[in-house]
Order: C-alpha cells, then structure tokens, then sequence
C-alpha cells in the first residue's frame, strides 16, 4: 500500500500499532522524543515485569472500574489471552506468579522488548528518535494534517495519511512521557481530563521524631480500609508519607476523597490474625513495671515502626498510660491515619485523566481530527497494578492499528 503512518511515541501503544499496521505492508514511521524507545517499559521491568494477569476475564476487565464500557471492547479483541500468546510468539516463555500475575521468565522487559525492535525493524519499521511532536502545524490544509517535530537538526513538518498518538501519561517524565501534548490537543479541540497521579504514595504530616525514626520502614503486613477497600498487604513509610503496593491499590479511592474533602482518613488493622478480643485480653494482664512500649511488644508483638504508629496518633494519655485497654486495643485493630495529599504526578506509576474517550470512535480515532488515533496511557482510563496498565495500553495500541488501516482502506 503506497501510503505512510507516523506513530508519534514508542511505548507499547505505539509499538503495538506499528506492529499492526506494518503487518500488512504499509510504510510506519515511529518518532520518539527520547533518543531510545521503550524507557518506561524497561523501567518497568526493572522490579518484574508484570505484563498481564491470569484471573478470569469478568474479574480482570472489572479492574477497569468507570472505564470498563471503553476498555472491555479492547480487551476482547485483544486481552490477557492474545497478550501471552503475542509475547510467546516472541520466542518468551511467560509463567503465573503465586498472586496470578504474569510475567515473562527472567522478569525483565529488555529481551523481549530487543526481539520485538528487531521484528519491527526487520518489517520495515523505521525509528526517528530525538523526535519530540509539538503539535499540528497551523498551515494544515488540503485535506491531511501536518505534524511538527523539534529535532536536533530543528523544525521538522511531515504529512502522513494517518498518525497514531501513544505518548503516555504524565509521570516519570525522564522516561519521555512527560504530558507536553495536553494543550496541544487541547488547541486542537480535543476535551482532555486534567492529569492526575494514579497507583501514587500519599503525604502525611509526621512528627519529627517519627519520620526521622521510620523512614524507609516497611509496615508489613497490615489490612488497610477506605471505604469499601479491604485489603491486606503491605506499605513503606517515607519522609513525606505513605508509598507501595498496599498505597497503590487503594490510591484512586483516596485522591478522589481529598480532592473532594481535603483529606481522607485510612484505617489500619495492624494485628489481621488477633481478635479484638484476644488484644484485649492480653493487654489487660498486668504489665508490672514494664514500659508501655515493651508490654505491647510482649503481650500483642507490636513493635518497631507499629508501636511508633501507635504513638504517632493516639494522644500521650491514652499510649502511654493504657488508660482504656479497650481503646488501645481498638486502635491497633482501627488505627485511623489522615493522608492530606498525593504525591505529585511525577513520582506516580500511572496516570489517571487524558483524552476522553468521548472525543473518540470506537477505532480510538478522534471524532474532530479524522486519521488522527490516540493509545495507551495517555487516554482517560486508569487502572490499579497487576499487569492491567500493560494490557490496556497493549490493547489500544492494536485498536489503534486496525483503525487506521480500515481508515486507509477507505
Ligand atoms: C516504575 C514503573 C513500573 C511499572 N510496572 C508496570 C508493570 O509491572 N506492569 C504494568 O502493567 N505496568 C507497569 N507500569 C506502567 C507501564 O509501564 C505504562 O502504563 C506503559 O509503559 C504506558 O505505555 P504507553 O505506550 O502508553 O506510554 P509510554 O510507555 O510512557 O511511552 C510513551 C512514549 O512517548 C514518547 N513521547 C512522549 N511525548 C512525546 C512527544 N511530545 N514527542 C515524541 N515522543 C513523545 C515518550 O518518550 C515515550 O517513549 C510501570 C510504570 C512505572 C513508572
């Protein structure tokens, strides 16, 4: 087919629409701004790439709470399933972990990202990295956009027959993506979603005392409440607040709680395996002369950074006297904990906000700038870890790509 497409970010939407759409012979060009493809994907595989999740599709595309109507579509032309198959047919064996998710053996994303660059390129693919889009050129007229890039050499302006946008999120911006695109498409008339951080650590105010003691400490392995969040997990304390998986996955739940109130109250049950009634049956044992501190060690093996949480928010009396052995007791079972904001998007895993999926057809082509498709993070949907950001952005990588060789085709 004599025609060419620009896709404009080599993440793994990108490179899946590059995938689809060179596959059937047509001329992919990829422009990344960075001077390598792929960074966050590696980055990602640096603590175990977890490429998608086992559970059972009904379970899996739940993940994708408000988002499910517009992801569930993408999911069934290409899920969980369709992934592992992709990524074995890459010559990579993938296993399930003892939680279900999957990952590729040897963890990592630079074998099979190397494989797949190689597929691509052996397929006619070209990459012109130091490519950074600044948006579509004023002067676009005649039918067709023009695209601008900043590149070493300076401005450059090409008129492909389609475009494919898969420039990611808004965090870790030294990976690339780093939400320069949102005015741009905002001037173009898109409707974006403000970006927000998503799978994100929150801050809390510590005492000094505290968080020169604690930081850095694991608190492991509590069951954290929000709501209708119950989960047992674990998190870090850091200088600034909370971060880590047990944070993540109730993340969403609470940004949106403190944008709407300021703040939101987590609970903590730090002893999952005690009864309230077991705690308070052995605090209520004499404890002689031993400290508070060291009574709760030995009656209820609370220690370390728990005991510390204790006495970061319950009031001095009520800690140190054991004034109520009921109301310790209630407090290690329901240790409120106020988070006052999330951590700024940069540090986030993910990315919550983007292009609606309003401005959007089913191809993920937007409705106001036809031959022009969005994938990947960089659209209005979010999702917590466990191999569901891959997927969703592999996912509209390969809707992208279809639509714009049915956009070609007609
Ligand atoms: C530390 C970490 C660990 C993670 N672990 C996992 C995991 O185990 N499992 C999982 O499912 N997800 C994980 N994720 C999330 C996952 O990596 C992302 O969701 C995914 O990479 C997003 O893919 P994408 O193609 O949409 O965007 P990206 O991978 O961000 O790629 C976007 C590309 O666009 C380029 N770009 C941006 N702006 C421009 C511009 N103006 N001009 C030209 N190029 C531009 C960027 O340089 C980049 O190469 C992790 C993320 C992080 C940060």
């Amino acid at each position: 087919m004599d025609k060419s497409v620009a896709i404009i970010g080599g993440g793994p939407a990108g490179l899946m629409a590059a995938e689809v759409i060179s596959a059937r012979g047509v001329k992919v060009d990829v422009y990344d701004s960075m001077p390598s493809v792929g960074r966050k994907f590696l980055m990602a595989g640096k603590s175990g790439l977890n490429i998608t999740h086992s559970e059972p599709f009904e379970q899996f595309v739940s993940r994708y709470e408000k988002r499910r109507a517009q992801i569930e579509p993408l999911l069934k032309i290409f899920g969980p399933n369709e992934l592992q198959q992709w990524v074995h047919e890459l010559g990579i064996e993938t296993f399930v972990g003892t939680s279900g998710r999957v990952f590729p053996t040897g963890m990592k994303a630079s074998p099979l990202l190397r494989t797949w660059l190689k597929r691509l390129t052996d397929s006619g693919v070209t990459f012109h990295l130091r490519h950074k889009w600044r948006g579509f050129s004023p002067e676009a007229s005649g039918g067709g956009l023009s695209v601008e890039f900043e590149t070493p050499e300076g401005e450059k302006v090409i008129k492909p027959d389609a475009t494919v946008l898969a420039l990611g999120g808004g965090s870790w911006s030294r990976l690339g993506s780093d939400g320069a695109w949102v005015p741009w498409l905002e001037q173009a008339g898109v409707r974006v979603e403000a970006l927000k951080p998503s799978n994100c650590g929150f801050d809390v105010t510590w005492s000094p005392h505290f968080r020169e003691r604690f930081d850095g400490h694991p608190v492991k392995s509590v069951v954290l409440s929000f709501g209708s969040f119950h989960q047992q997990g674990e998190f870090i304390v850091t200088k600034e607040g909370v971060e880590g998986s047990l944070i993540y996955a109730a993340s969403a739940m609470i940004r949106d709680e403190i944008s709407a109130r300021g703040k939101a109250v987590i609970s903590l049950d730090m002893t999952p395996d005690r009864s309230i009634e077991w705690l308070t049956e052995k605090l209520s044992r004499p404890r002689g002369s031993r400290t508070m501190a060291s009574h709760l060690e030995k009656a209820a093996g609370i220690r370390g950074v728990k005991a510390g949480l204790l006495r970061e928010f319950l009031t001095k009396k009520d800690f140190a006297s054991g004034a109520s052995t009921e109301r310790l007791a209630s407090s290690i079972k329901a240790l409120p904990i106020p988070l006052i904001a999330p951590r700024p998007l940069d540090e986030a895993i993910s990315t919550a906000g983007g292009v609606t999926f309003e401005s959007l057809d089913e191809y993920l082509m937007i409705r106001s700038l036809p031959g022009v498709f969005c994938a990947g993070e960089m659209l209005d949907w979010e999702a917590p870890t466990g191999g569901y950001l891959l997927t969703a952005c592999f996912a509209s990588g390969y809707t992208a790509g279809m639509g714009v060789l049915k956009w070609l085709d007609s």
